[in-house]
């Protein structure tokens, strides 16, 4: 029964060891590898210094069929990445003509005459590594053989990082991905005991369950199995997780929402107070959202929730800001103003301070306007600020999710 491939990520920089700048190439880099079926067993952040990252390399290289490196590999001093790779895998410098070349536009620019010596170490490729030519940037990634596999040498900034990480990706590794099943409204550990009754007599098949706020993610890797049975216990878990499964393809809530909306031809909008405008975003994040999603009024005010979305003053002064009633108005009035069949409200207390006894930090209801009619409802999250409107921003989307399934 093959295992899954290991592989290892190195991010080099003393910026990212002294805390001056977030590491954030690392996690880009392991969901693209779990997503190639990866199985990431290490992650590491090392400083410029050539010594211990020859030694991690070394380590690493022995281990994992693919080990990928970011940073370190611009012209300065302190880019050390070629030298403690070439030294790791006994492998020589050589200087690559085509680099040369691509750089002489580079380094006719600069004045100093060691500026040219400096850039062109860019060009010092580790004998037999395969060159991954720079689309943004000027440093080459280079894919280099190991005895177990391959190393990966891709730039520091992350716009320079991504693109040469998906070339790789998606010509040096063809794994098959994995089955993603993504739910809303179901705590992890529930999830994995759905999973895990499905898999309980189902060899072959690899189980990882991650969770986010609000949303819980159950991956299965094909570790023998094959396509096929990894399709049919896909599809059984996702029977069993039953309706809070909104996707099987890794696709995020928003996504799911818009594909449900293009499908029924329908409009949406969004009247957002607690949430900030995340509903919005979460929608605008895909791309094409434009087609369906006809936009959204963050009313934070009353004022704004009168003047912009005919909430009645009156009905604000006696129920409050948040309420059953103001979430119903905003709804309605968010669909009034945008033409859109479907509108979702939020109005909530989401924290630290705010909450009283009968409307405690976390309540947030909702409004939803469909062809059917007007409808709220109330919840109460757990969490601090951040949790209590990520958690309102999924239940929102979700509200519009299952409300487009019956139509
Ligand atoms: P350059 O040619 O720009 O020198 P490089 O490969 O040498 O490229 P670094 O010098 O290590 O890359 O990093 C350049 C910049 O890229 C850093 O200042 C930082 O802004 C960004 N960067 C590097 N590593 C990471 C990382 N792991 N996560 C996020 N950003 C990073």
């Amino acid at each position: 029964m093959p295992a899954r491939a290991h592989a290892a990520i190195i991010t080099v920089g003393t910026e990212l060891v002294t805390g001056q700048r977030l590491d954030t190439n690392g996690a880009e880099i392991a969901a693209a590898l779990l997503a190639s079926n990866l199985d990431v067993i290490e992650m590491l952040s090392v400083a410029d210094d050539v010594d211990r990252l020859a030694t991690h390399l070394a380590r690493l290289t022995a281990e994992c069929a693919v080990v990928v490196v970011t940073g370190g590999l611009g012209p300065t001093h302190d880019d050390i990445t070629r030298e403690a790779a070439s030294r790791a895998l006994k492998r020589p410098l050589v200087r690559d003509d085509e680099i040369v070349r691509s750089l002489s536009g580079i380094v006719a620019r600069h004045k100093e005459p060691d500026a040219a010596e400096h850039i062109l170490t860019q060009a010092d490729v580790i004998d037999g590594a395969t060159v991954i030519m720079p689309t943004t940037g000027t440093a080459p990634g280079q894919v280099v053989p190991t005895p177990g596999g391959v190393l990966v040498l891709l730039p520091g900034p992350p716009s320079e990082m991504r693109p040469m990480l998906t070339s790789f990706l998606g010509t040096a590794h063809r794994a098959r991905p994995p089955v993603r099943l993504r739910s809303t409204g179901i705590t992890e550990s529930d999830a994995q005991i759905a999973a895990q009754r499905v898999l309980s007599d189902a060899p072959g098949v690899g189980l990882t369950v991650l969770a986010a706020p609000a949303d819980v993610e159950v991956v299965l890797f094909d570790e023998g199995a094959g396509p096929f049975e990894l399709e049919r216990l896909g599809a059984l878990i996702r029977a069993e997780l039953g309706d809070v499964c909104y996707s099987a393809d890794g696709s995020s809530l928003g996504e799911t929402v818009l594909a449900l909306a293009r499908e029924r031809h329908a409009r949406l909008a969004c009247a957002e107070s607690c949430t900030g405008g995340k509903i919005a975003a979460a929608l605008t994040d895909v791309p094409g959202a434009s087609d369906v999603f006809e936009g959204g009024v963050v009313s934070y005010s009353n004022e704004l929730k009168s003047g912009v979305l005919d909430v009645p003053a009156g009905l604000l002064a006696q129920f409050g800001a948040v309420s059953e009633q103001a979430a119903l108005a905003m709804a309605s009035g968010v669909a009034a103003l945008t033409h859109a069949e479907f509108a979702v409200a939020t109005t909530g207390i989401a924290g630290p301070g705010g909450g009283t006894a009968d409307k405690p930090v976390g309540l947030v209801w909702f409004g939803l306007q469909t062809p059917s009619g007007t409808s709220a409802v109330r919840r109460e999250f757990f969490g601090d600020r951040a949790g209590v409107r990520t958690r309102a921003t999924m239940f929102a989307l979700d509200l519009l999710r299952r409300a487009l399934l019956e139509f």
